[in-house]
């Protein structure tokens, strides 16, 4: 019985009973690239600046630098104003040949700062914020924050804002409730627990000396006018991400595990962007996206919907043929996370179709939610083609979809990348405690995707 179950059953193994002692090292040596990744790009604008920092040196340059079709083994950038990022290395087939991509978003859910934030009450300074993204807000109160972010004067120059990053520099904290006094707060919902116009940072507490009102919050912008000589109205015109202060971590006696803040979607993001550095002239040219705005919709410029990606492949193709004839013989890797199983709420999954952790990258057939309701299904054949290739370059994933039928669901950039009439499939890193302050990974999924998207470009 066993041999004819061997034979002809579908039995998803732990990847560390499948992990060769050559992968267990690269594994290792993968992560800890990933996570001075992941530390350092805390925003959508620094995981670009951090992204063409390792593609220049790997001998990337901007696209401007083509003069025609890329050629093969040409390496070429597109920076879309600084919160999106292309990437292209020249295959040896023409572009009309179609192109192989990656497509992973790098903005993550945060507490953005309103246009006019800043407010005194009760002789304490606060910052108002318009959360970003799909949170659970009780979760974003009494946590170390820190602000990130560009602010844009009048003038057309920018100030770059980092406040807390730095051992050195202070950080911020949205207060909550004492228990003791929390009586009325926790006969409440876990969604109306927190009210989103609470979500307010904790600025200050000094008064200005003097007499008069708004002693504090005139303090506060005092002092941020002698560090970055902006003033109140300058905030108008800011972008300014209040994100969880927490250092990436190992996790787990085993350190197995990477905690870490902004792994939806930068744990893809840099598995694609790894894998591309490493390209030098693949069959097809390999193209790499680093989309913004996918939390909110793919929506606007840096967004995937955006035409930003056909002006891109526009320029690849040099003139050289129509872009339609190129997208429709092209692939696209629609690189997200997915839901990781949680034993400690086994009951939103159903584990048959669900991602463990440590089982490698998760394939998505279709993502979506109540009857499939916004999905890209992939085709039954590209889904064989993505099997057959993971197999023939030793990744090791597992099929899933995300949560029980009908307890909830989710999107991702491919049905925005299918509508170009690219075939395209989802696959990326399971995740525990997705679109929380400290999301965790295992190392072992985080690298088989890096190895997936290696497979994807051809090796
Ligand atoms: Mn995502
Ligand atoms: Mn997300």
């Amino acid at each position: 019985m066993d041999e004819k179950k061997n034979e002809l059953f579908y039995q998803p193994k732990n990847g560390y009973d499948r992990l060769s002692a050559e992968d267990r090292l690269a594994c290792e040596a993968y992560c800890k690239g990933y996570m001075a990744y992941l530390d350092a790009a805390r925003t959508e604008r620094e995981a670009v600046a951090e992204a063409v920092k390792l593609a220049e040196e790997a001998g990337f340059q901007p696209a401007d630098s083509l003069s025609g079709p890329i050629a093969p083994g040409q390496k070429v950038y597109f920076n879309n104003r600084g919160k999106g990022l292309l990437l292209a290395v020249g295959g040896k087939k023409p572009m009309s040949a179609g192109f192989v991509v990656t497509a992973a978003h790098i903005d993550s859910p945060r507490l953005d700062l309103k246009q006019n934030p800043l407010f005194e009450d009760t002789e304490l300074g606060y910052l108002r914020t318009h959360y970003y993204g799909g949170v659970k807000k009780y979760q974003w109160t009494a946590i170390p924050l820190e602000l990130h972010g560009t602010v844009a004067l009048k003038d057309g120059s920018t100030v770059e804002v980092v406040i807390g990053r730095d051992s050195a520099d202070p950080q911020f904290v949205v207060t909550d409730l004492l228990p003791h006094l929390a009586a009325d707060q926790m006969q409440k919902t876990m969604a109306k627990g927190i009210e989103g116009e609470k979500l307010c940072l904790l600025a200050g507490s000094v008064p200005y000396a003097g007499e008069g009102t708004d002693r504090v919050k005139l303090a506060v912008m005092s002092l941020l006018n002698d560090r970055y000589g902006i003033t109140e109205e300058d905030f108008i015109s800011a972008e300014l991400e209040a994100v969880p202060a927490f250092d990436v971590r190992e996790l787990g006696i085993d350190r197995s595990l990477i905690g870490g803040y902004g792994q939806d979607d930068r744990v893809c993001a840099y598995a694609e962007l790894a894998a591309i550095l490493e390209q030098s002239q693949p069959e097809r040219t390999a193209v790499c996206i680093l989309a913004d705005k996918e939390e909110i919709g793919s929506v606007g410029v840096s967004g995937m919907r955006s035409q930003v990606f056909e002006r891109f492949v526009e320029r690849l193709c040099g003139g050289a043929g129509p872009v339609q004839e190129c997208f429709s013989n092209s692939f696209c890797v629609s690189a997200d996370v997915t839901a990781a199983f949680d034993p400690m709420y086994p009951e939103v999954s159903e584990i048959q179709n669900t991602a463990r952790i440590n089982y490698g990258v998760g394939l998505c057939k279709f993502t979506g939610s109540r009857g499939k309701s916004g999905a890209s299904d992939a085709s039954a054949e590209l889904v064989a083609y993505m099997r057959r290739i993971c197999a023939e370059a030793g990744v090791i994933w597992q099929m899933c979809e995300l949560g029980k039928v009908d307890q909830g669901g989710g999107g991702t950039v491919a049905g925005f990348m299918a509508d170009r009439d690219i075939d395209t499939i989802d696959a990326g890193v399971p995740v525990l405690s997705m679109h929380a302050p400290f999301e965790t990974t295992a190392k072992l999924d985080c690298y088989m995707t890096y190895k997936c998207m290696k497979a994807a470009y051809g090796g």
